[in-house]
């Protein structure tokens, strides 16, 4: 044969011996097969039943059987029929060993149950021994058969593993990704080019150092830690991740993913993974991320100093190692925020800032930016620039020492006005900017720019309201006329004063909604931005009757601004004051007349006068100076009330008894045709808490005036009656009366009713204003009403007292 592992084949012969099974029952045939058979150099198996050699056919590969037919239990056909029943032994050749029959019935049964030969006892070793030999040389033919087969598809499956490895390689080759392998214990054994390209470093040192010196410092720990755990359970690994690309030294992001492929048993064999750049989509998604941040911050800040400061501090380090930004404060650049990814350099960028301001007329930085209004990128900052421009060696080592690689400026414009820069710089990262860089810095800063425009308009419009609030609640009352005659402010003190509303008047011309103003706006004085004009005081025709106001007005740019008060109630009091002068003049000359009449007359030498004159001109002077003494004491009366200083003693009073006197009093003075009464009255009325004096000078001037109002006479009568928790006292006379319209004004300090009506009746005007001061102050109330038929009756309420038995006795009054 001599083909190598061949059944000939030297080395291999001893391993391949093959079993002889020997099935007989008796041990002494088994010796004899033995004898025979040994000679062949094969392994022989020794079964002494059929259920044995079934059992012995279980456990091991046969070449050939010798079956003794004549065995108790199984006989050799059962045997054999089991044998070939078996799908593993029903090939196996079968030698029929009897001493029986040799009818050809018996034989012919042996042959239909399996068997190839037949041999009959005693038997012709020589015979049996070649015939054994050739199945043995069959089984071992078949089993060389078979063992080629096996090489020969082993080396087919080589084949096919060598070609399909082939295969994939050649498809990482073409993939656009970078493909690795690696053994299963994590150690790289394949990269494709692409690989090899990006990182420009030859496979073997790939293999040496391995993949941690590519990648980010910052991503290392969370990828190392993320490939071990996949390495140590089999999962698959994904991760996102920065490589550093060897031709810029830029770190690029990409998504790493690796699968392990396991054998049949489950166990790995390889990962194969692939890194993805994924550097251009996540960058744009960042910056996606990054400006609706920045929006929201810039949304939400009304002081754009503090807004751009929070910008720059957002940037570093999502796009940029350090920022840095610069505003035009009166045509200088000065740097409002610095940022740095190392916030030990920021002092440095500072340091620089200071030491080396840059020449505002510099071709290139944030000065060149400002002054042309247009965005600067540098994709790389090489280091003969950065030579060619330090200033001196202190400079540059400065620079050099903040590592600047590439750098953008972006101008900052709002309301088309440029407001300063933004820098972004790139250091440590590594990072290169390009034209998308630039546009999403340029983006940021229109962002900024219209920021800081909302917040110029916020802040105004805050001013405009606030002013229009401050507006509101002065008392004078403000509009605003534009220089088209419109009607465009209209406070609420205006709204006030004349009625009319802000929705009768604003945005309407005022010359149709202010009533009388084509006339009055020429005599209004105005005044030129900052002096106020003095007020001139005019009369508006309103639908509530004339009013006077004092106005004046400022002119500025939109139009002119008016401010007005209402000056009829002062005018009225001024009035007043001016009628009180000459009241008070005529009232006291009246008495001084007498007085200084009756003086004379007595001085006089020449004169005889009689006794009854004497002491009439005497009794002249003592009633007219009391007169004086009533009208001083009114006066400083009234402004003790005005200052608060009167003091009031509230005590029990016997309101019956005080009235009585009061009366009293006035009887003796009584004019001719008046009569006065003080009624009895039916009611018991209580005492009241009141300080006695004042209430007695309340009635007194109350009674006063009833008889000085009835010049032509009448009747006056006085009554008490309990009204609720209350005494009232009625003073009614048969007078002039009271016109119904100045019921409540009489009441004023000085305000009295026009003499025609009074037919000259003297006064100041201060009687009945005393009075409603007093009864106040003792939480009383005066009023006046008309009396039937003719004259008016006064009413003066005064809280009764406390129930007697609370106080120290009815006997202290
Ligand atoms: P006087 O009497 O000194 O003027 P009063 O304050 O006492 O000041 O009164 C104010 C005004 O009220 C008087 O000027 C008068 O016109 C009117 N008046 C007061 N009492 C009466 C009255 N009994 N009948 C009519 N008019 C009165």
């Amino acid at each position: 044969m001599g083909e190598p592992g061949g059944p000939t084949d030297c080395s291999l012969g001893a391993h391949l011996m093959a079993n002889i099974l020997l099935v007989d029952d008796r041990p002494e045939n088994l010796l004899a097969l033995e004898g025979i058979l040994e000679s062949l150099e094969q392994n022989l198996l020794y079964a002494h039943s059929g259920e044995d050699a079934l059992r012995e056919l279980l456990l091991h590969d046969v070449a050939v059987i010798l079956l003794d037919v004549q065995m108790p239990g199984l006989d050799g056909f059962e045997t054999a029929s089991l044998i070939k029943q078996r799908e593993r032994t029903r090939h196996i050749p079968i030698i029929f060993v009897t001493a029986i029959s040799k009818d050809e019935e018996h034989v012919f049964r042996g042959y239909s149950a399996g068997a190839v030969d037949y041999v009959f006892k005693p038997f012709n070793p020589e015979i049996l021994r070649s015939k054994v030999a050739v199945f043995i040389e069959l089984h071992e033919k078949s089993q060389q058969l078979r063992r080629q087969a096996e090489q020969l598809k082993e080396r087919e499956l080589a084949e096919i593993r060598r070609e399909s490895e082939e295969r994939y390689r050649f498809l990482a080759e073409a993939q656009p990704d970078q493909i690795w392998t690696a053994l299963p214990n994590g150690e790289l054994d394949y990269v494709n080019q692409r690989v090899l390209d990006y990182f420009e470093t030859p496979f073997a040192d790939m293999v040496a150092d391995g993949w941690t010196v590519v990648v980010h410092p910052h991503d290392l720990p969370r990828t190392r830690q993320s490939w071990q755990r996949s390495l140590d359970t089999g999962t698959a690994f994904e991760n996102e991740v920065r490589l550093r690309r060897a031709s810029d030294g830029s770190y690029r992001w990409h998504l790493t993913r690796a699968l392990p492929m396991r054998d049949r048993r489950g166990e790995i064999v390889k990962w194969f993974g692939s890194h993805t750049d994924i550097d251009d989509q996540k960058r744009a998604e960042e910056a996606q991320r990054f400006l609706v941040q920045a929006g929201a911050a810039l949304a939400g800040s009304l002081d754009y100093r503090s807004t751009l400061a929070a910008i720059a501090k957002m940037a570093v380090p999502r796009i940029a190692d350090w920022s840095r930004v610069d505003v035009l404060e009166d045509g200088k650049l000065r740097t409002l925020a610095v940022e740095h990814v190392n916030p030990s350099k920021v002092e440095l960028a500072l340091e620089l800032a200071r030491r080396y301001p840059e020449d505002r007329e510099a071709a290139q930085g944030p000065p060149h930016v400002v002054r042309t209004g247009e965005s600067e990128l540098v994709t790389e900052i090489s280091e003969e620039r950065l030579a060619e421009l330090a200033v001196d060696d202190l400079h540059l080592a400065i620079v050099r020492e903040l590592g600047l690689h590439s750098y953008m400026c972006v101008p900052l414009v709002a309301r088309e006005r440029v407001l300063g820069v933004i820098s972004f710089v790139s250091a440590e990262s590594g990072r290169r900017y390009g034209p998308d860089d630039l546009a999403l810095a340029e983006e940021l800063a229109r962002r900024a720019g219209t920021a800081i425009e909302n917040a110029q308009l916020y802040r105004e419009v805050e001013e405009r309201a606030q002013a229009a609030r401050v507006l509101d609640t002065v008392g004078d009352g403000v509009f605003l006329v534009d220089g088209e005659g419109m009607v465009r402010v209209w406070n609420r003190a205006a709204e006030a004063l004349t009625g009319l509303t802000r929705a009768d008047v604003v945005g309407c011309p005022a010359e149709q909604v202010l009533p009388g103003w084509d006339h009055l706006a020429a005599r209004v004085p105005v005044a030129g931005v900052p002096g106020p004009a003095s007020a001139e005081a005019m009369p508006l025709e309103l639908d509530g009757g004339e009013r006077w106001i004092a106005i004046s007005g400022v002119a500025f740019d939109e139009g002119t601004v008016y401010a007005f008060r209402d000056t009829t109630e002062d005018r009225a009091l001024e009035q007043i004051r001016q009628d009180l002068v000459a009241t008070v003049s005529h009232e006291l000359r009246t008495p001084l007349a007498a007085i200084y009449g009756s003086a004379l007359t007595l001085g006089r030498g020449d004169l005889e006068l009689d006794e009854a004159l004497h002491s009439k001109l005497l009794e002249v002077i003592v009633e007219e100076s009391s007169r004086l003494a009533d009208i001083v004491n009114d006066l400083l009366l009234a402004s003790q009330l005005d200052a608060g200083r009167l003091h009031v003693h509230i005590e029990r009073c016997d309101a019956r008894a005080l009235a009585q006197l009061v009366v009293e009093a006035a009887l003796t003075h009584l004019p001719e045709g008046v009569s006065l009464e003080l009624e009895n009255g039916t009611d018991e009325v209580p005492p009241v808490a009141a300080d006695e004096g004042q209430l007695r000078q309340v009635l007194g001037n109350l009674i006063d005036n009833a008889i000085k109002y009835s010049p032509d006479g009448g009747g006056i009568q006085i009554r008490l009656e309990p009204a609720g928790d209350h005494v009232r006292f009625r003073v009614a006379d048969q007078g002039l009366g009271v016109p119904a319209a100045e019921e409540s004004r009489i009441f004023e300090k000085f305000y009295r009713l026009d003499p025609h009506m009074t037919r000259g009746i003297g006064g100041t005007g201060l009687g009945l204003y005393i009075s409603r001061e007093l009864v106040r102050r003792v939480k009383g109330r005066i009023w006046v009403e008309p009396n039937d038929g003719r004259g008016s009756v006064f009413y003066v309420e005064i809280p009764a007292s406390e129930p007697a038995k609370d106080r120290p006795g009815p006997d202290t009054w």
